[in-house]
């Protein structure tokens, strides 16, 4: 039976470990946290992300825990439109972290081993054995070993030493306020759009009141707020004070939402980024090799709120490649043309994402109101085009 070890238990660990074990793998998940768990915040997923959900065998449940986010334009922190929501553009879903985690747990079957406490420090790659890696107490050795580890990569550091995770210069918090305490906001405000100031961001979606009439995903309403700078040391409590002092005087209902937000709600998340990207995304090695997905891949800023998408997309390629491939050379080709495709595709989201950052982050007074002057011109059609090649994407046919 061919064999896969997934390192990493975020969206593209678990996607990928279920997709391996729904089409006849053994898999190992090993995770170095103490159990399997998702942030409690929220996800946009764009079509390119429900794409791959689908072709990964996982899209049934999504109308039940995707809520659909309206066209919403980008806002000045006055309120004032910068760029009116465009009719026909790529729209995204908002879904629960949790849901989604869940979903991806039942799917990943009852024949998965799931080791839990294992903090992956070495890996072997000795040509004509299979991969392995280890702990510094066991070994797991298998056909495919998948690095799902996150930005900060173990497995990547030393397959791909040359890309290294450095700061994308923003703090970013999240947050999910549940629906028994979201703000009773007035009929007639949409909340859909982000609104930009200089060197800040706000957004927010709702994930409508799904979980009041006993449902069991969750409701409410998410908000994403980013500030230029480093990850902030202090307590929540404080961090909270913060933002409402950065987001004073921003147009409604940001004010409502932060005030109905409460410390324990806030994910605080440093911003990561690979430079460069890795030049290969798999490693063969003996009768498999070593596969790179999601962020451990391709850790981007969050501009286009598509990381989770492209670990999705990671996930379902992978599976597609894999799925006729027999340990040997039909597993090393395997692992090559995921290599191609995905490190292809990659680079396209990371240059698209370059262009939104220039557009959505500029700091400081005189470049802030430069990027408001270019909103009347360039910026809408830099951003529409930028959200449609991101998610204009195609699962693989198996
Ligand atoms: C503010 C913000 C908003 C975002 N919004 C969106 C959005 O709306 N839509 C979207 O698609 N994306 C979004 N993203 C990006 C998305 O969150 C990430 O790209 C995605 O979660 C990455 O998943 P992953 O599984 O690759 O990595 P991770 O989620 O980082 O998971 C890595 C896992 O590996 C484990 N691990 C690490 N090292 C080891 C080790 N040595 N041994 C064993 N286990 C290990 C970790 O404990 C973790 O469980 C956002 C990001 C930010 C910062």
């Amino acid at each position: 039976m061919r064999s896969a070890v997934v390192v990493g238990a975020g969206v593209g660990g678990l996607a990928t470990a279920g997709a391996l074990a729904r089409t006849g793998w053994r898999v190992t998940l090993l995770e170095r946290a103490d159990r399997l768990r998702a942030d409690p915040a929220a996800l946009l997923l764009w079509p390119n992300a429900v794409a791959a959900l689908r072709s990964l065998g996982l899209g049934g449940g999504l109308a039940a825990i995707a809520t659909p986010v309206p066209s919403g334009g980008l806002r000045r922190a006055d309120g004032q439109y910068l760029a009116q929501p465009t009719p026909g553009t790529a729209q995204a879903v908002v879904v629960h972290a949790e849901d989604l985690h869940d979903t991806f747990i039942a799917g990943l079957g009852d024949q998965i081993e799931i080791r839990t406490g294992i903090t992956v420090r070495s890996m072997h790659a000795r040509p004509g054995d299979r991969p392995a890696v280890g702990d510094g107490r066991h070994t797991w050795e298998a056909d495919v070993i998948v690095a799902a580890d996150g930005a900060d990569s173990t497995l990547r550091a030393r397959l791909a030493p040359q890309s290294i995770a450095v700061s994308s210069g923003y703090a970013a918090w999240r947050a999910v306020i549940p629906w028994y305490r979201a703000p009773k906001l007035p009929d007639d405000l949409v909340l859909a759009g982000e609104t930009l100031g200089g060197g800040y961001r706000f957004l927010a979606a709702s994930l409508g009141d799904r979980g009041s009439s006993g449902a069991s995903s969750r409701g409410g309403i998410y908000w994403t707020a980013t500030v230029a700078g480093a990850a902030r040391p202090e307590s929540k409590a404080t961090q909270l004070t913060l933002l409402k002092r950065w987001f004073a005087g921003w147009h409604a209902p940001i004010a409502d939402l932060l005030a109905a937000t409460e410390p324990d709600d806030l994910v605080q998340q440093d911003g990561r980024q690979l430079r460069p990207l890795p030049n290969e995304l798999a490693f063969p090695v003996g009768t498999g090799g070593f596969a790179l997905v999601g962020d451990a891949a391709h850790a981007m800023p969050h501009h286009l709120a598509q990381g989770a998408g492209l670990a999705l997309e990671d996930a379902a390629t992978l599976r597609a490649l894999l799925h006729p491939a027999i340990p040997g050379p039909g597993c090393n080709a395997a692992l090559a043309a995921y290599s191609a495709a995905r490190r292809s595709r990659a680079a396209q989201v990371v240059r698209q994402t370059q262009r939104v950052g220039a557009v959505l982050a500029p700091r400081g007074n005189l470049v802030t109101r430069a990027r408001d002057r270019a909103f009347g011109t360039l910026a809408p059609r830099v951003l529409d085009r930028a959200a449609s090649v991101a998610a204009d994407w195609q699962p693989p046919t198996t």
